[in-house]
């Protein structure tokens, strides 16, 4: 067999896309190796939500290119989200590339990789698809890929809120979901190969059905109906948008057993006038009254969120705002950022009037809360049993396992290796909180 290497740069998405590629290229011939001097293809799937992402992954493919020099008949690829921002422009940059194709590429992928072969010319495949739903086809026969305990699906591409910061519109397209029937065929076949725990993945989940399908499905509908697959334990959904969070998906985390506490809701700013520069549609007491609902139906709830901060124009009591509204929320878990101009989007064209200094002071004031309140949540968990999904052995001194708690906190944790195997739900008294991992001692 051929042998492709490949490598991913951003989201879970990303992560999930480059599977796909695995896999189709698997029926077409390519086994994946670790090895980039090894292989006969390389694909790289990039992202471009950041400017340092954006560096790291051109700073990348001059590294690559010697590899093309030694090999001529190497087939050297980037794909995803900068790939699609960048088209043409990316192969005047870097000529010596073959294949620049987009997120809506994927699923071509063997056949631009032929294009490539039977032309001897570059390809780039930015186009989106025009088909009104996403369709990710089971593929029949040997797979290479083996579900670790907790799986990802996707269940929706794409996003229509265009955030003035947000590159997510402009690479991935407009929100479009798969059939309900297609997603649970995938769990299904995902939890008969060992998957324990599913993670309904998208920009925007909540989103999810509106359109395009055979008919409109609400996002709790898909919940209820997933959570109904026999032998799946632990079902999680990322990334969310404040806006359309609804009160039935409050009712699913209330009736379904298998629905972990654990919600990740973006809020951005703490401040109004910057959640409505920003384009967010919703307010900061919007949000809050959310997570108090939220909190009220299901009091162990484990919350986090992304934040950006030093967005054009924000002063610093509105800088502030944010940092009362993290102490207020007490989020387990941020994504914290300093605000970097996109191509493509509208806020790349307002005067970015925060200076780097500032943006980097905000930031590291932003860290240091969120470690105090990480802190301040992780140690409540100590003395307390919590139910961990064994995801694989621990590397740590002194823990024999790792996995995650409901509230998503990773935990390091002792226990017999003859009784507890990957994949087990394992009863474990935390001793420890640090950062964002707990430690403890299995007790089955
Ligand atoms: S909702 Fe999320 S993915 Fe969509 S534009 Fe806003 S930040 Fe980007």
């Amino acid at each position: 067999m051929k042998q492709v290497y490949l490598d991913t740069f951003g989201c879970q998405m990303n992560v999930a896309d480059t599977d796909r590629m695995e896999l189709l290229l698997f029926h077409s011939g390519y086994i994946r190796t670790g090895e980039a001097q090894d292989a006969d293809l390389i694909l790289i799937n990039t992202c471009s939500i950041r400017d340092k992402a954006e560096q790291k992954i051109y700073s990348l493919a001059r590294n690559l290119k010697p590899l093309k020099e030694v090999n001529p008949d190497l087939i050297l690829g980037f794909t995803g989200c900068l790939a699609q921002q960048e088209g043409e422009q990316f192969l005047e940059k870097m000529p010596f590339v073959d294949l620049v194709i987009g997120p809506d590429g994927v699923e071509h992928i063997v056949r631009l990789v032929d294009e490539v072969k039977e032309k001897n010319v570059p390809v780039v495949r930015t186009q989106f698809d025009t088909d009104t739903n996403y369709k990710i086809p089971e593929l029949s026969g040997e797979t290479p890929l083996k579900p670790g305990s907790t799986t990802f699906v996707n269940i929706i591409k794409g996003c229509d809120k265009y955030c003035t910061f947000c590159v997510v519109p402009f690479t991935r397209g407009r929100e479009k979901s798969r059939e309900v029937e297609e997603i649970e065929q995938e769990v299904r076949l995902l939890v008969s190969r060992g998957a324990r725990e599913v993670v309904l993945l998208g920009q925007n989940v909540n989103a999810y059905g509106k359109r395009g399908l055979k008919r409109p499905v609400p996002f709790h509908e898909l919940l209820y109906r997933i959570a109904s697959i026999s032998g799946l334990e632990r079902l999680r959904f990322t990334t969310s948008h404040p806006k359309d969070f609804t009160r039935e998906c409050i009712s699913a985390y209330q009736d379904l057993d298998i629905l972990v506490n654990h919600l990740h809701l973006p809020v951005q700013s703490g401040n109004n006038r910057i959640l409505k520069e920003m384009r967010r549609m919703h307010t900061v007491e919007e949000y809050i009254s959310i997570i108090e609902e939220l909190k009220t139906a299901v009091p162990d709830m484990g919350l986090s969120t992304d934040i950006i901060v030093g967005y054009p124009g924000e002063s610093e009591s509105e800088f502030e705002d944010t940092l009362v509204l993290m102490e207020k929320i007490k989020f387990n878990n941020s994504y914290m950022f300093s605000y970097s101009p996109r191509p493509n989007t509208p806020a790349q064209d307002f005067p970015d009037s925060v200076p780097q200094s500032v943006k980097s002071a905000r930031l590291q004031r932003t860290i240091e809360l969120q470690k105090k309140l990480t802190l301040e949540q992780g140690e409540k968990f100590i003395g307390k049993e919590v139910d961990v999904l064994v995801e694989s052995e621990s590397f740590k001194s002194g823990a024999d396992f790792r996995g995650r708690n409901a509230q998503y906190w990773s935990v390091n944790f002792t226990g017999d290796k003859r009784q507890i195997s990957p994949g087990d739900m394992v009863k474990v008294v935390v001793e420890e909180a640090s950062g964002h991992v707990l430690r403890g001692r299995g007790v089955l």
